[in-house]
């Protein structure tokens, strides 16, 4: 099996810019050689780490903040080998949220909240970090929420054929404090032996369509990972939704779309081409 990866960096209003091509260009580029060496699931947790580093992206450090100006952080993993699913909600002050979510994957508790998550990923070691970014600050004090580049996402098939995703938000900006997002939800990243999808755009309709778990499970029930994308995209447009959303399936397939001006991605084409968008 020929290892498949795409990456994204969030559905956004605006055009993409060239430094935002550039960053995501540069994680896959080693995300991928990562990946000729790793799992899907360890793949994932790396390129997600990464792309929660730059701080360009809306995810660990350069995360929007919530309406009490602090930043709270949600990330999830799945591993689709087991159908597992992990995730950390409103987690505060740690650098890489998707590794605590990794971690979580081995405990008999696998989704944790607020101070709780705090105070685990504390106990397991993560340090004090704080991912606030003068640039974030400023776009909270103005209330300025038209974004281009956003949550981050990671899909990726290895070479034994398992799947995995990891997505990582630091939320839709200015939202009530403790609000949950999607992106540490089935609904926003969903895997199992069939396929894998992160998606990205407006938690709430994200949460409401159920959107990564619905194209997967069509994709089990029968549909190509393009048909349970066109079928569930119909929808979202449908209803006006401005959602993202990246995917893989055990055959190899990747598809992306977006209702949204820009999706941030990195992916190849099936004849090897890197598509940068
Ligand atoms: N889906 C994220 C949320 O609503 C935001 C995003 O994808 O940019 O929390």
């Amino acid at each position: 099996m020929k290892p498949k990866l795409i990456l994204h960096g969030g559905a956004g209003s605006r055009k993409g810019t060239q430094i935002g091509k550039a960053f995501i260009k540069n994680i896959y580029l080693q995300a991928e050689a990562y990946l000729k060496a790793h799992s899907a699931l360890e793949t994932v947790i790396y390129a997600v780490s990464l792309l929660e580093d730059c701080e360009y992206f809306n995810a660990g450090t350069g995360s929007k903040l919530q309406q009490d100006g602090k930043a709270r952080m949600s990330a999830s993993v799945m591993d689709g080998r087991l159908q597992k699913f992990a995730a950390v909600i409103n987690i505060e002050n740690v650098k890489n949220p998707v590794q605590v979510a990794r971690l979580l994957l081995e405990e008999k508790d696998h989704v944790l909240c607020g101070n709780f998550a705090t105070h685990y990923a504390r106990k397991k070691g993560f340090d004090f970090y704080d991912p606030v970014t003068l640039r974030q600050q400023k776009i909270w004090r103005k209330k300025f929420n038209v974004s281009v580049y956003g949550t981050v996402g990671a899909v990726a098939l290895d070479a034994n054929g398992n799947l995995a995703v990891a997505t990582s938000t630091g939320g839709r900006g200015h939202e009530l404090p403790g609000r949950v997002s999607d992106s540490a939800m089935p609904c926003g990243n969903y895997a199992n032996a069939d396929a894998a999808v992160s998606c990205t755009g407006i938690g709430e309709q994200i949460i409401h369509e159920s959107l990564a778990s619905k194209i997967v499970i069509r994709v089990t029930d029968g549909a190509s990972l393009k048909q349970a994308f066109q079928k569930s995209f119909k929808t979202v447009r449908d209803k006006k939704y401005e959602i993202g959303a990246i995917g893989i399936s055990k055959k190899g397939d990747i598809v992306c779309d977006t209702t949204t001006t820009h999706l941030s991605a990195a992916y190849r084409s099936s004849k090897q081409k890197l598509l940068i968008q």
